[in-house]
Parts: C-alpha cells; structure tokens; sequence
C-alpha cells in the first residue's frame, strides 16, 4: 500500500462519515453515522414517494410535497446534507436479497447485476434497493457504495438445513433454498449480547427472536447461523403480523382449488390477510390485540397464544441442533416491548435452563432478564439495522 493510500485509510478509521439508505418501495429512510463514535449527525425519511402528497420528515422537520421517484427523494436528502455540510464518506444500503453471497460487498457491476437477478425471487424489496444505487451513483459520483444484505448471515447454513424436502432439480434451475431474512438484525443483536455478556461471540449457542410485523428466529453458533425461520420468502415460519408462517402446503392449493383463486390472490391472501390479523379478525398489531385482550375478546386470545406458541416451538428445536443454550434474545417491536410476549415465550422453560426475572422482564433496563441463576442469560436488545449496515459500510470502505 503507499503511503498516501494508507494515510487516507487511517482517517477513514478514525473520522468516517457514513449514510446509510433504506429504500423501500414507497419511502427512502436515512441515517447519517459519525464514526468513531457511532453518533448519529442526522436522520430522516421521505414517505409516499410516487404520491402527489409525499412526506418528508428529517429531524423535526416536516413538509408535504411531491416526490415522483426514488432519485428524487435522494436528491432531497442529499440537499439537506450539503445544506448542513455534511461531508459522506461512503453509503451503506440495505438490500434485501443478495442470492448466494455470505457478506456484504462493495458494490460494482457484479453486485449490481446479482442484485438484479433477485428482482424476481424479491420483488417487492429488491428493485427499490437498486434504484437507491442508481440514484446515488448519479447523485454522488465517485462515492464508495456497500450492499449490506438481510440473506448474507444465512448463505453458509448447511446444505441440509437451506434444502427444501423437493426435487433438487428446482434447486438448480431457479436457486429454490432457505435464504433467510434478517440477518443484519440477528447478526447484530447476538454480537451485542457477547459484547454485554463479556463473552466470545464465537463461543456461544444463541437463539435470536425478531419478533416485530415480520418475525423471524435465528440459532447462531461458534459466530454463525446455522438455522432460520424465513425461507425462500419472508412467508415461512413464526406467525406475523399479516403472514401465515409455517403452513401444510396443500392448504393454499386446497383453498384455490375451492375459490376458484389464482396465485396472485392466494399470494395475497398467505402475505397479507393471514397472521395475527387473520386469526384474530382485528388487527395486525399487537398494541390493538393487547387491548383486545383485556377485554376478553377470544380470538384476540387465541392470536396471542398461536403467535407465543409458534416461538416457543422453534426455540424448542433450536436447542435441540445447537446442543444446548447460552444466549436467548429477544428484539424488534413486539420482542422489545411486549413483556407479556416475553413471558408467556418462555414460561415453563426451566428444563432448557431459562429462567426469566419476572420485574427485570417488566422493566428490562439492562438487558438481561434472567435470573442470576438461569443457565441460559435471556435479553431484550434494542436492534439497529442501520447501525450495523453503517459499519459494515465503514469497515468495507476503509480496507478497500
Ligand atoms: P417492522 O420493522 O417489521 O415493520 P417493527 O419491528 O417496528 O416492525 O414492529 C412493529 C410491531 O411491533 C407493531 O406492528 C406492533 O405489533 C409491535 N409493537 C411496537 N411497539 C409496541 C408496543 N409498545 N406495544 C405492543 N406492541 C408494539
């Protein structure tokens, strides 16, 4: 390396300034990271893209306009960050699937072409993350991009845990597996455990819950996952807020077969009407169910139950392929603030060596709502996707 290349490095690795993008199909969020410290300079969205009424909020700002496109949208973002004379580094973005790779890549024109072939499999998240690409690339020419993919944590799972029990000529045809989501979420939660545990990440069984509107459950183990509940889509496994999980496949095709449905609206039906919504007939969230509850409404009951249920099953099996439990986490909107959710998860688990703290769990303030003498530490962890794309972001761009 000469010396000019790694006088430059160096800075980076002290003073690095990293905006990381979120661009789903209707909104751009933003986070600006100052590093070392990790403080956040700025953050923000842009709702309603494509809509005459589009919002956008930064800070305490807030303005209704009209914002066409995603490039658009970028364009007032990155308005703002010169208007403050922000100075970005490098741009971190959230891609949902990135087929086969096992970490997040710098991207070029490879990482922008495999991100195109996973429109198909993703298509509701995918063609957004490009168009972020694209708009920064035109807006920010020169700037170093990083993918941060939700699947990567996943591609090393082993072959027979990422397989599906059909023909293996669907594999090679059109890369029908497990791909996992969440991993930026998992990967994150279970490296702070180690951190707040004082532990050697790579020397624990975790099981990590991302219990929010999408739920998944992930076993990490000696620092990588080994299993996951999300599949080939988001669809599989825990129950969501409007998705179906873990289904007998010939249910859809029976349903189809009696209403007369095609794919897109059983497709419809599975994603967006099922869940705690379609059991509980109120609602997909879970503020609405616990209000439902407490007045004793029976179907919001019976939602509660099946949701709790499904985790505690997974937990179950995952204690049984990492061969025991160090680490139990819990995250995301439902997993962060439902200590019912936590409590009823983990209620007659003692045989697993969990055992929770009834006040620490009401009020979990640092994390841990084990008891002192639980065999297995249980923890409430705040997620933050955005901080760990950052420094993915960081860490990518400063040795490249
Ligand atoms: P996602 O990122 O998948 O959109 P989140 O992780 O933000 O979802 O979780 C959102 C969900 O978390 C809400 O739909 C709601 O069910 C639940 N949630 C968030 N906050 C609370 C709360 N204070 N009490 C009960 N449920 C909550």
């Amino acid at each position: 390396m000469n010396s000019q290349l790694s006088t430059l490095n160096s800075q980076l690795s002290t003073n690095t300034t990293i905006l990381v993008l979120n661009c789903g199909s209707s909104s751009v969020k933003f986070k600006i990271f100052k590093f070392p410290e990790e403080k956040v300079l700025l953050k923000g969205i842009v709702e309603r893209i494509g809509a005459t009424d589009s919002i956008v909020r930064i800070e305490d700002e807030k303005r209704v306009t009209n914002i066409p496109d995603h490039h658009q949208a970028i364009l007032v973002i990155l308005d703002k960050i010169k208007n403050l004379n922000i100075e970005i580094d490098g741009i971190g973005h959230r891609v949902v699937h990135g087929g086969e790779y096992n970490k997040s890549m710098i991207i070029n024109e490879d990482v922008k072409r495999t991100i195109k072939k996973m429109f198909e499999i993703a298509p509701l998240h995918n063609p957004y993350n490009y168009e972020g690409i694209i708009a920064c690339e035109k807006t920010l020419p020169g700037k170093k991009q990083v993918a941060v993919f939700d699947t990567s944590y996943f591609a090393e799972l082993p072959d027979y845990a990422y397989l599906y029990g059909i023909s293996y000529k669907y594999y090679k045809k059109y890369g029908i597996r497990k791909y996992g989501f969440h991993g930026t979420s998992h990967r994150y939660v279970s490296m702070e455990a180690a951190k707040i545990l004082g532990e050697d990440f790579k020397k624990l069984k975790i099981i990590s819950c991302h219990l929010g509107a999408g739920s998944s459950i992930t076993a990490t183990k000696d620092g990588k996952a080994i299993e996951t509940s999300m599949g080939f889509t988001p669809l599989e496994g825990l129950i969501m807020a409007t998705r179906c999980g873990d289904i007998d496949p010939a249910v859809p095709l029976f349903i189809m077969t009696k209403e007369e449905l095609s794919p897109s609206k059983i497709n419809v039906i599975l994603n967006k009407q099922s869940g705690i919504y379609g059991v509980s007939g109120i609602s997909g969230d879970f503020r609405d169910i616990l209000k439902e509850m407490k007045e004793g409404n029976y179907r919001a009951k019976l939602a509660f139950k099946m949701f709790c249920y499904r985790v505690k099953k997974y937990i179950g099996s995952y204690y049984a392929i990492l061969g025991g439990l160090d680490v139990l986490i819990f995250t995301a909107g439902i997993g962060e603030n439902v200590p019912l959710v936590r409590e009823e998860i983990t209620r007659n688990l003692e045989h697993l060596g969990i055992e929770i703290d009834h006040r620490k769990n009401r009020n979990p303030k640092n994390y841990i709502i084990s008891k002192e003498t639980s065999k297995c530490k249980v923890l409430v962890i705040p997620t933050n996707e955005e901080l760990m794309i950052a420094r993915e972001t960081k860490n990518l761009i400063s040795s490249s």
